[in-house]
């Protein structure tokens, strides 16, 4: 069956209710294809992106699968980065608004017997990063024993971060006859082990790139070099109408000194990166969620996940080291419905990394020009073979076409016969 509508669906009166309080008026293609399955008990591999309204996928079928009377643990979503984990959190807490429902986020940087406290009051669905939840399993105040449904999220993040052995360590803990879903962007050898490890005949779910809202991201490219990058950078803010924006660099330090300069420039800017503590991400995340922050200068591991509304544009002013990160960044802006532009700065020899990023999308990425003059780059090398001793080298220009071309010590050789002869 196409699911349309949630009302399609078998969801309890308080959950439809907390759906419509969040504004959702029809399931999102992953929503539509892995709610029902879930909701029936099956094991579901989601390859999707942030973005495409994957955590309500796992969100709603694990709320309707919780009994409120049982004030155990039964729900443990597994999570890369702590604003994830309490972005998920909220976010489960909104759907289950009227049902009663407790969520817990665990993370790292936060004091531990605030979350202990939280634990031992009883909640049903806690959502965590691997590091602090093995804690609290080695410190006794978290049992895992009446989880009956788990969920890894961002899967192939939490494997890049290293965090093999402590999922293993923690799926390990809980009851084997347990649902087990698993989201990811990417696939790849490392997790399909531990899908054949942990999950029973998964239902695989493929949100296309196509599904995921590039069409409504206006993807723009502008050439840059060292002395221009942070002029032109000026020059969009007032000319592109930039209201609120996450300006990636590819640094810790380049996101602090960018922001620093920004702000002396009067501009309302924080910068956002893994040097920071957790308190003071917190802030920042705060202040640019609730707008007091314009531009926020963040580096990728800061920024993932990160699901803040009304940003208008995402500046890659370096552009991404891999291709898929370039997604990423890009799928902070264009939330669902909304629309959103998103401008790589390209320097000299980077213009291999951004054809990459051209060649795994199907929309296109134009060039944007600004006042700001961009010195070109070095020039471009031809290939050509001298006349003389037939070796292969390069030359500064294109040679005219049977004109014969000379090596530079050939060269040398022929002005000195030339000079000797006149
Ligand atoms: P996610 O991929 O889970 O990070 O979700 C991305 C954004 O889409 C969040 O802001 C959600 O609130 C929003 N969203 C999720 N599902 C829907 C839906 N069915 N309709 C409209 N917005 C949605």
């Amino acid at each position: 069956m196409q699911v349309q509508s949630f009302n399609d669906l078998p969801l309890s009166d308080d959950v439809l209710r907390g759906i419509k309080d969040l504004g959702f008026e029809k399931p999102s293609p992953i929503q539509a294809q892995s709610i029902m399955p879930l909701l029936q008990g099956r094991d579901v591999i989601g390859q999707a992106q942030t973005g495409t309204g994957k955590t309500a996928a796992f969100g709603i079928p694990m709320v309707e699968s919780i009994d409120l009377l049982d004030r155990r643990v039964q729900g443990l979503v597994l999570a890369p980065t702590r604003e994830l984990a309490v972005q998920i959190a909220d976010h489960i807490s909104r759907i289950s608004r009227y049902t009663g429902i407790r969520v817990c986020p665990i993370y790292g940087g936060e004091k531990i017997n605030k979350q202990i406290r939280q634990l031992k009051s009883g909640v049903h669905i806690v959502v965590g990063t691997p590091g602090r939840i093995i804690d609290h399993l080695e410190r006794g105040t978290l049992k895992l024993k009446d989880v009956h449904t788990v969920v890894l999220d961002e899967a192939d993040r939490m494997l890049d971060m290293g965090f093999i052995k402590d999922i293993n360590k923690i799926l390990d803990r809980v009851p084997k006859h347990k649902q087990t879903s698993l989201f990811s962007a990417t696939m790849d050898r490392n997790i399909w082990k531990i899908c054949d490890k942990y999950m029973d005949r998964p239902e695989k779910i493929l949100v296309s790139e196509d599904e995921i809202a590039l069409e409504q991201i206006h993807q723009r490219y502008v050439k840059v070099d060292t002395s221009s990058r942070y002029p032109i950078l000026e020059e969009l803010i007032a000319d592109q109408g930039i209201r609120k924006a996450i300006i990636f660099t590819r640094t810790k330090r380049g996101a602090h000194q960018l922001a620093r300069k920004l702000k002396n420039s009067g501009y309302n800017a924080d910068s956002l990166h893994g040097n920071l503590s957790q308190p003071q991400r917190d802030r920042v995340t705060r202040g640019f969620r609730k707008h007091n922050v314009d531009f926020l200068v963040a580096t990728d591991i800061a920024a993932r996940g990160l699901d803040i509304t009304g940003i208008t544009h995402i500046i890659n002013y370096n552009i991404p080291r891999e291709t898929l990160s370039y997604f990423h960044r890009i799928g902070r802006t264009a939330r669902m419905e909304a629309e959103g532009t998103a401008i790589t700065f390209v320097a000299h020899g980077e213009e291999k990394a951004m054809a990459d990023i051209k060649a795994q999308t199907s929309t296109r990425i134009t060039e944007l020009k600004t006042s700001v003059n961009v010195k070109a780059g070095p020039a471009e090398k031809h290939r050509a073979i001298c006349r003389k001793c037939k070796i292969e080298f390069d030359l500064p220009f294109k040679p005219t076409d049977g004109r014969p071309v000379y090596c530079l010590p050939c060269l040398k050789t022929r002005k000195r016969h030339y000079r000797r002869r006149h």
